[in-house]
């Protein structure tokens, strides 16, 4: 009988834990990623010099990431190349992660990613989210061949930075559903298995009642960040963590930068699709699971006003041509948008 099956390409380890980044040369050597210890880190802007001592790698090449911009990220890649190091660990936050893991495509080589807060689901996915002179382009790279979480650090990160990565995560319900619509109106294929990782990623941290900041949350939204960051590998694309919520989070971020982060939208924009979808039972679920954790739920929570919403509504579509979600099927006019989101607004609940 013939042996049906597909291979997935997947980190080769997964560390999540509080300390987890005192094991990073244990997990370089042990795994074979860099053999000859020519190994170069990364660092972000929030991460002091006495970073270095605590990784036990000897003495790697450090380089800092300033910013999240596609020239950073060339830059670093340049330099990499020229230093023909084995692999490269980014240690910060989403945007240095992001820029690392362009740089490390970019030189060929192995990347690890060590995050220090879990703003978003880029910490194991094959895209990277980098600023350029036009605004904002999602590329596709290699995924990280090992994903490192300290929680001791992540609990540490300031402000929403350690658990914006909700928003993200719990999107994943309105991306796999905008997925449905899609395959239902125009035929699209649907992958189950990066569904069914995307939307148990996303019911995990939905349902998960522990205090915010715990291990026992942050292992949970740490694991859904890396399981959405697969089912995205999975699909070979950002389908199934990304539909109409993230179209509202790249509009908002065109129209008005700097207004919140990734995640933050993200959840917004999730919690609006599922409005516009009459959704119920999602949009409580949705509603209850942002306003637990402090993540905005209104335009107002974010500094919008109703108006500058709706534009970026309106905008949306836009932003990623050939996605197919609850925005295209509905195609309302600024008028109808207006209207809903003043509908909106009234519907969240106190
Ligand atoms: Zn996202």
């Amino acid at each position: 009988m013939p042996l049906l099956a597909r291979m997935l390409a997947a980190p080769l380890v997964i560390d999540v834990r509080p300390g987890a980044i005192e094991g990073l040369g244990a997990l370089l050597a042990d795994h074979r990623i860099a053999t000859e210890g020519r190994v170069a880190i990364a660092l972000g802007p929030g991460q002091g010099d006495t970073i270095a001592a605590d990784l036990r790698i000897g003495a790697p090449a450090v380089f800092r990431v300033s910013d999240g911009s596609h020239d950073s990220a060339a830059t670093l890649g340049r330099e990499l190349r020229a230093g023909a190091y084995e692999a490269v660990a980014g240690i910060g936050g989403g945007k240095t992660i992001d820029v690392t893991k362009f740089a490390a495509h970019m030189a060929g080589i192995p990347m690890v990613a060590v995050a220090t807060s879990l703003a978003h689901d880029g910490i194991a996915s094959p895209v990277s989210s980098l600023e350029h002179e036009s605004g904002k382009g999602s590329y596709g790279v290699a995924s990280p061949v090992a994903v490192v979480v300290d929680l001791d650090r992540v609990r540490s990160a300031p402000g929403q930075l350690a658990c914006a990565g909700v928003g993200d995560v719990v999107a994943n319900l309105s991306a796999v559903a905008d997925w449905e619509l899609s395959a239902a109106d125009t035929g699209e294929r649907i992958d189950g298995l990066a569904v069914a990782m995307a939307r148990t990623a996303a019911q995990a941290v939905l349902l998960q009642p522990g205090r915010e900041r715990s291990d026992q949350f942050l292992t949970v939204l740490a694991e859904a960040l890396i399981l959405s960051g697969m089912a995205m590998a999975v699909a070979g694309s950002s389908r199934p963590s990304s539909g109409g919520d993230h179209e509202i989070m790249h509009a908002i971020d065109q129209l008005y930068p700097g207004t919140a982060s990734h995640g933050e939208l993200a959840g917004l924009g999730a919690l609006f699709c599922a409005y516009l979808r009459e959704d119920d039972e999602q949009f409580a679920a949705l509603s209850s699971c942002l306003g637990r954790h402090g993540l905005p739920r209104s335009p107002r929570d974010v500094g919008l006003t109703l108006p500058e919403f709706a534009r970026a509504i309106g905008h949306a579509p836009a932003t990623r041509p050939g996605r197919y979600t609850i925005l295209e099927r509905l195609a309302l006019s600024d008028a109808e948008i207006a209207k809903r989101v003043e509908e909106y607004v009234r519907a969240i609940p106190d």
